[in-house]
């Protein structure tokens, strides 16, 4: 596999910017010429899918890369923790760059497609297939037909269909989040006439395991890109992997260590805590974890929403900036997730499911992990996780309250959970960990680029126009923020980035419909003058 890469790097280098393969891989060992060159140092702050993703293309480029490890400790877990170390992962059929990756590092951390479900307290609300085994049908009439719904009367499934007007004029430009963002979900699907239990019993749970907040809370910029991205662009795009461990131990493990053959170094428990500037050039020149002080050429910021406010507020670099200043006023949400063995097996009909109306306000979904993890798949009694977003009311409680509630709500969804008992319990709080797209928060977000020529940002809360989220999000972020520092820096060659797939073509004509329908408004006199 690293001959592999070797070839690929050549190759790319070769076609792209003419260097000669030998004379790189002499230069890369610092051997050209009979003279010790040193290659151009990148610093990467945190190792999730947005840093890794960045340090690998750059690895691959011949950089001379180094990883701080860090995190920020809330005193609520033993030690700092991040999803991927705990957390259990969905990864859906549009994650195209993930995909892409996992083949080309030659793992298999997935399970296949699974099949999923919601609940509310009166039981299962809708059972979603998988949507690729089913017939085709133009988007979005697949996840209408196919989904079976237990009580959804079809005349509120169909109240969707006009929401397909707003989604198609989202078009993921500036100027569509600028327009969309002010107003909540609830108030867009208000405007496009979607039903009241439409609403309550499947898009209010849907974005709350997407968007991590309640619809009222909502952006419907956010709404519209994630119901796009994951639901109304193509039928299967609803279809969903799981990771058959930790994202840690089953991708980002092995994938480490790719790196480190490389000569990437990682430095854990070193958490970035401020940044020098040169005056002269305006640049980053070092970046200061703890005790040490780090020189870097170019510096890549890949850490979640709640880190970045964390280190803002502690750097009088970052904080004499603007673009800085307004990320203090994202917010970051509250995830709480529960592992817990039980003395009997219990049938658990689907490998994943998301539930919503149980009495806190947050959504939450279980997990059957004797289904889904390698290392419980034998085991004589059930093994399950239920993570919690927006779980604001859960933080506080003790590891005893969190495992009543869960097994009091789990009992409300399947019979059998009423006479299990909990054997063994991880509970894991992950405080301000999401970010919340609540409305208006477009306007504080960051780009990949900074006010420092030699800073970037990566990670799943940055503006960027790819149309992805969350994991997959993270990864291409990542190599955007690679490809600005092989920019900056004028060497090497741009990582290629896997886009998402078209629209089918009945959308895209609505598309360009919609297009030149607003181009039409734009012209019209007082065009600007109404609030929109
Ligand atoms: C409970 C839960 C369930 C989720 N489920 C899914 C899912 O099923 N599917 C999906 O696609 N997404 C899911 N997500 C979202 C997904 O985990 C994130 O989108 C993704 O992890 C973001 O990756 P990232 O690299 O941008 O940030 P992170 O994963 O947060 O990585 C940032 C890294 O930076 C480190 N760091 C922080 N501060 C510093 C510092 N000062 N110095 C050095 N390092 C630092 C952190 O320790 C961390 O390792 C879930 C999230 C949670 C919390």
């Amino acid at each position: 596999m690293l001959s592999l890469w070797k070839v690929t790097l050549c190759y790319t280098n070769l076609r792209n910017r003419g260097f000669n393969c030998r004379a790189e891989s002499l230069e890369s060992r610092g051997l050209n010429n009979g003279q010790k060159q040193s290659k151009k140092k990148v610093l990467v702050v945190g190792s999730g899918w947005a840093g890794l993703g960045a340090t690998y293309h750059l690895c691959k480029q011949g950089f001379d890369v180094t990883v701080l490890e860090g995190g920020v400790d809330s005193g609520l877990n033993a030690e700092p923790c991040s999803p991927d170390e705990v957390g259990i992962q969905g990864f859906w059929y549009p994650y195209r760059n993930i995909f892409s990756l996992v083949d080309e590092i030659g793992i298999k951390p997935f399970t296949s497609w699974v099949r999923s479900a919601h609940y509310s307290v009166e039981g299962m609300e809708v059972e979603f297939p998988i949507f690729q085994d089913q017939p085709q049908l133009p988007s979005p009439l697949g996840v209408l037909t196919h989904t079976q719904f237990t009580r959804l009367p079809l005349l509120d499934r169909l109240t969707l269909l006009p929401l397909i007007a707003a989604a198609v004029d989202f078009d993921n430009t500036d100027a569509a989040w600028r327009n969309y963002d002010p107003i909540t979900a609830r108030e867009l699907l208000r405007q496009f006439g979607c039903s009241e239990r439409l609403y309550r019993d499947v898009i209010d749970p849907l974005l709350e395991v997407r968007l991590f907040a309640p619809a009222e809370q909502c952006s419907a910029a956010a709404t519209l890109a994630v119901l796009y991205y994951y639901v109304l662009a193509h039928q299967k795009n609803f279809d969903v992997m799981m990771c058959r461990g930790t994202v840690r131990e089953k991708i980002f493990e092995p994938w480490k260590d790719l790196l480190r053959s490389e000569g990437c170094e990682f430095r854990k428990g070193r958490a970035a805590t401020d940044f020098f500037f040169s005056e002269e050039t305006g640049c980053i020149s070092e970046v200061i974890c703890g005790n040490d002080r780090v020189k870097a050429d170019a510096v890549i910021l890949a850490v979640g929403i709640s880190s970045i406010q964390e280190i803002v507020k502690k750097s009088s670099a970052l904080c004499a900036r603007e673009e800085f200043l307004k990320v203090l006023n994202m917010v970051g949400s509250d995830a709480v997730s529960a592992k817990l063995r039980l003395d009997i097996k219990v049938t658990i009909p689907n490998a994943c499911n998301a539930c919503s109306r149980f009495g806190s306000s947050s959504a939450w979904t279980f997990f059957d992990l004797n289904a889904i993890f390698d290392e419980h798949e034998n085991d004589p009694a059930t093994t399950l996780q239920a993570d919690f977003y927006h779980a604001n009311e859960f933080l506080p409680l003790s590891d005893e309250q969190i495992v009543s509630k869960v097994m009091s709500y789990l009992s409300k969804c399947i019979v059998g959970f009423e006479n299990a008992k909990v054997i063994d319990k991880e509970i894991r709080r992950f405080p301000k960990s999401l970010t919340h797209f609540f409305p208006g928060s477009y306007k504080h977000m960051m780009r990949g680029s900074t006010s420092f020529p030699n800073l970037f940002m990566a990670g799943d809360w940055i503006i960027n126009r790819h149309g992805s989220w969350s994991q997959e999000k993270s990864f291409v972020t990542g190599l955007e923020a690679a490809n600005m520092v092989v920019d900056y820096l004028g060497e090497g060659s741009f990582a290629k980035i896997i886009p998402v797939e078209e629209d089918e073509p009945h959308i895209e004509v609505l598309c360009s419909f919609s297009r030149n329908l607003n181009e039409i408004r734009s012209q019209l006199p007082w065009s600007s003058y109404f609030l929109k």
